[in-house]
């Protein structure tokens, strides 16, 4: 038995299941990513911590685990991570972006609801994913229904805090976000036994904000004409971000940033001049999601910006850094996380014009507006995202889809026909 596999039978997973997942994911990955060409050499590191996704990472929060240090699975972006590694423990993302998730979660979850919860409920269930079975405690939040219920679920085989979010945006709501963040920090105070003093959530306020700007970094180059690296490499590096160690991956993505700096500078592009450029707004694309950006990019355009939770959503804003007792940290913390805007809120216009500056930020020809089947949220909000596209004169497609590849060949159509019209 390897490493991995030794691994995985400590941890209690479903080997036999697993091994079916190992199977098909190389092909996949091969598909999308390394048949692209002239990539930027430190792509090497994402490749290789993605080629080896259930052995590299989960082996060192083990390690962490031996030395007496607790992990913590999250699912949302306004879960603070600064809190978690504030009390000397590790937060990890565990959102669910596989087909061969799903039928786990259809168990026990009704069929329409949405593949991301499916996926992420299956998971857990059907003990295919180290990292799900990782997790010493789960942190849920009040976002969606679907979510609110799928914690009860998870919550009988797995320790489990919910976040309480408001929906609202106004003053009152900030501060309750502040109070929940301070119940977060009680929990993870007594589950770990570690205390969070105002130096070490300062810390971590800083660790976690030069992952955003890192991130912000990437993506700016971005906005140049020419394309220095494709949308699929950016979007699998999103995808890193929530579970890889935050200051390693900091240092991996300036280095990245520093060879596309020279790339821009030398005029070199991954597209050929002219291609059409395309920004993607709506549901998260969780890993290994990578559907839509491959369909796009193979069909003679380019993905140049996410208006999504795995894109701009995630490191848009930092915490503020100068506050130095833990009330006012709360406080910082709550009105940098209230400003993303999700479709859970209302109303969220404030999303619609982080739509209309991104499209002209990252020059975009054109839009689409990607649901995940069963996600009523996103799905009644795209009605006003895309009268407001139109009425700013910014072409739009919407598409809803899930994880299968049942309607590849179909969505093929549909987004080669919209490049068609953009070129036109
Ligand atoms: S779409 Fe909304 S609920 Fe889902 S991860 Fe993003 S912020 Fe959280
Ligand atoms: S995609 Fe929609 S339904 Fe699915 S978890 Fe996110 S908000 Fe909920």
């Amino acid at each position: 038995m390897d490493n991995n596999h030794k691994m995985w039978s400590d941890l209690g997973m479903n080997l036999e299941l697993h091994d079916q997942l190992c199977e098909v994911l190389p092909q996949a990955f091969g598909d999308v990513f390394l048949s692209q060409e002239n990539r930027p050499e430190s792509m090497d590191y994402y490749n290789m911590v993605v080629a080896d996704i259930h052995g590299i990472r989960p082996a060192e929060l083990i390690e962490h685990q031996k030395k007496g240090g607790k992990v913590f699975g999250t699912f949302c972006i306004y879960v603070p991570d600064e809190i978690i590694f504030a009390a000397d423990a590790i937060a990890t993302g565990l959102c669910g972006g596989s087909q061969f998730w799903v039928p786990g979660g259809e168990k026990v979850l009704p069929t329409n609801t949405c593949p991301l919860i499916k996926a992420s409920v299956g998971a857990r269930l059907d003990r295919t994913c180290p990292f799900f079975r990782i997790a010493d405690m789960y942190i849920g939040e009040t976002t969606c229904d679907g979510k609110k219920k799928a914690w009860e679920i998870l919550g009988e085989d797995v320790p489990m805090h919910v976040m309480d979010l408001p929906q609202m945006k106004r003053a009152k709501d900030i501060k309750a976000w502040a109070e929940e963040i301070e119940t977060l920090k009680d929990t993870v105070e007594e589950f770990t036994g570690n205390k969070v003093t105002a130096k070490k959530l300062g810390e971590s306020i800083k660790l976690i904000n030069n992952k955003r700007k890192a991130l912000e970094r990437l993506y700016s180059y971005r906005k140049n004409e020419n394309l220095p690296i494709s949308g699929a490499d950016v979007l699998m590096i999103s995808q890193i971000a929530f579970y890889d160690d935050p200051a390693r991956f900091t240092q991996m993505t300036n280095k990245l940033c520093d060879e596309l700096e020279q790339r821009v500078k030398d005029g070199v592009s991954v597209v050929p001049a002219g291609t059409k450029r395309i920004m993607l707004t709506g549901t998260p694309l969780a890993i290994p999601n990578w559907k839509l950006h491959h369909i796009i990019e193979t069909s003679g355009a380019a993905v140049v910006c996410e208006e999504m939770c795995t894109g701009t959503r995630y490191f848009e804003n930092q915490v503020d850094e100068t506050k130095d007792t833990l009330k006012e940290q709360m406080q910082a913390l709550a009105e940098r996380y209230m400003q993303i805007n999700c479709a859970c809120f209302t109303p969220n216009e404030g999303r619609i014009d982080d739509i209309l500056r991104l499209a002209k930020e990252y020059k975009a020809d054109g839009i689409i507006d990607v649901n995940l089947k069963f996600c009523n949220l996103y799905d009644t909000e795209g009605f006003l995202v895309e009268r407001a596209l139109k009425d700013a004169g910014i072409p739009v497609l919407g598409i809803e889809t899930d994880y299968t590849d049942s309607d590849a060949q179909q969505l093929r159509t549909r987004i080669s026909a919209f490049v068609e019209m953009l070129n036109n």
